[in-house]
């Protein structure tokens, strides 16, 4: 089959690699009809994760049609039409019966490495380096899914791909980033970055309640975006001080709750970024602070700051101060996928949600080393790359 692969910094290639087969009888094999590129591609693509081997098959969104399934597995069956959310959870551990999937302590066959990097293990997910479990990720004609019954979605005929793929990953991350807000009636709620994860970010804090979103970031396309589909006010920070601009916005209180969706590579920062072994500092191109000390430093007292950004080793001046002495309350963590999958089917069912509204390009599978040059080079006017093999 034909698949994504890694093979350096900004270095993908579409290869020709043996198809998945059944290796424990709980998996199925996906035969997959869409499948997207994101942020979380993008450390990959940067080399920002260490356990990355060359040929290391990338993609954790994707959804198809089951075309294999083990003897053990009991619910799917070939020919159901799947969405797979990124996390690999056994559904049965600790973790995953308290609905925590992206903790789950079965899923990765790797856990040393997550251990040397991050203290403890954390939960498989797909196409996301060794540390995660080395498995094979879904921008490709087939997958693997491993614990087939507890992960994957039956979605309904009627509904196309492109409203339901995003369930796998950045529907629900936008959606448990603004859940963590605890947000009330009245509450503005300031959003750091405008990607596909900020835009459904911001969606879900006016669903959850929010009263207005202050969203920041430096592309217009994504700034328009966000106020024309989700009337966000928006920040520029190429244009204003955004520290000053969310003061002036809010009274000089702050917002109540403030979203990090930018992650590791904000940029323009000075953030110094050092993994256990390699050693990897990221020099600065100016001195702005980074996403999540700006998010700190803005939030109100009493306040939250909510983190779907990715951060992979030890991050640097983070503001810890500033955090205890105002009583600040950080939520963070890949997201629980399998935990919103359904409730938030059934909102876009309702027409509460329509997920399809980030997508800006269509591409050939072949196309894929295209498709991440224009999403991380924001070229092309590019929010959210949709591939199909
Ligand atoms: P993206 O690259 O499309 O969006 C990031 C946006 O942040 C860009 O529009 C960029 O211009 C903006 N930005 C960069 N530096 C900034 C700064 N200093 N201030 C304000 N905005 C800034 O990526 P995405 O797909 O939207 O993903 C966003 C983040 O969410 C990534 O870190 C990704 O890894 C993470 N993510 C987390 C989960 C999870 O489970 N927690 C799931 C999916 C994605
Ligand atoms: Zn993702
Ligand atoms: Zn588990």
């Amino acid at each position: 089959m034909k698949a994504t692969c890694w093979h350096g910094v900004n270095d993908v290639r579409v290869e020709q690699v043996p198809d998945p087969k059944i290796i424990n009888q709980g998996d199925a094999i996906i035969k997959i009809s869409s499948t997207a590129i994101c942020g979380s591609d993008l450390h990959l693509y940067d080399g920002y994760v260490p356990a990355m081997q060359a040929g290391d098959i990338l993609g954790h969104e994707f959804m198809g049609e089951v075309v294999e399934v083990g003897s053990k597995v009991g619910k799917l069956k070939v020919g159901d039409r799947v969405v797979v959310p990124f996390p690999i959870a056994c559904g049965q551990c600790f973790f995953c019966e308290q609905k925590l999937f992206s903790v789950c302590e079965n899923s990765n066959p790797n856990a040393h490495l997550a251990e040397k990097m991050w203290g403890r293990s954390a939960a498989g997910i797909f196409g996301y380096s060794h540390l995660t479990g080395g498995y094979a990720g879904g921008q490709a004609e087939y997958a693997r899914v491993p614990y087939a019954d507890v992960g994957p979605l039956v979605v309904p005929p009627d509904l196309s791909d492109e409203k339901v793929l995003f369930l796998s990953d950045i529907l629900p991350t936008g959606y448990m980033a603004a859940e963590a807000c605890d947000i009330e009636p009245g509450h503005v709620v300031a959003v750091w970055g405008c990607g596909p994860v900020g835009q459904f970010a911001i969606q879900s804090a006016y669903l959850l309640g929010a009263e207005r979103v202050i969203a920041i970031d430096r592309f217009p396309e994504r700034l328009q975006m966000a106020r024309e589909v989700s009337r966000a006010e928006t920040i520029n920070y190429e244009q204003l001080d955004v520290a000053d601009a969310l003061r002036q916005m809010t009274g000089g209180r702050g917002p109540d709750a403030c979203i990090d969706a930018v992650g590791m590579e904000a940029h323009g920062t000075g953030l110094t970024y050092a993994y256990d072994r390699i050693k990897h500092a990221m020099r600065m191109e100016s001195d702005r602070p980074t996403a999540l000390r700006e998010a700190i430093m803005a939030c109100r007292n009493g306040g939250v700051v909510s983190v779907p950004g990715v951060y992979g080793g030890f991050s640097d001046k983070i503001p810890f101060g500033s955090v205890m002495n105002r009583s600040i309350t950080i939520k963070t963590g890949q997201t629980h996928v399998q935990r919103y999958m359904r409730p938030l089917l059934e909102r876009i069912v309702r027409g509460e949600l329509d997920p399809a509204c980030v997508i800006t390009h269509h591409l050939d599978l072949d196309d894929a080393p295209h498709g991440y040059e224009i999403f991380k080079n924001k070229q092309e006017q590019c929010v959210k790359v949709v591939m199909h093999p």
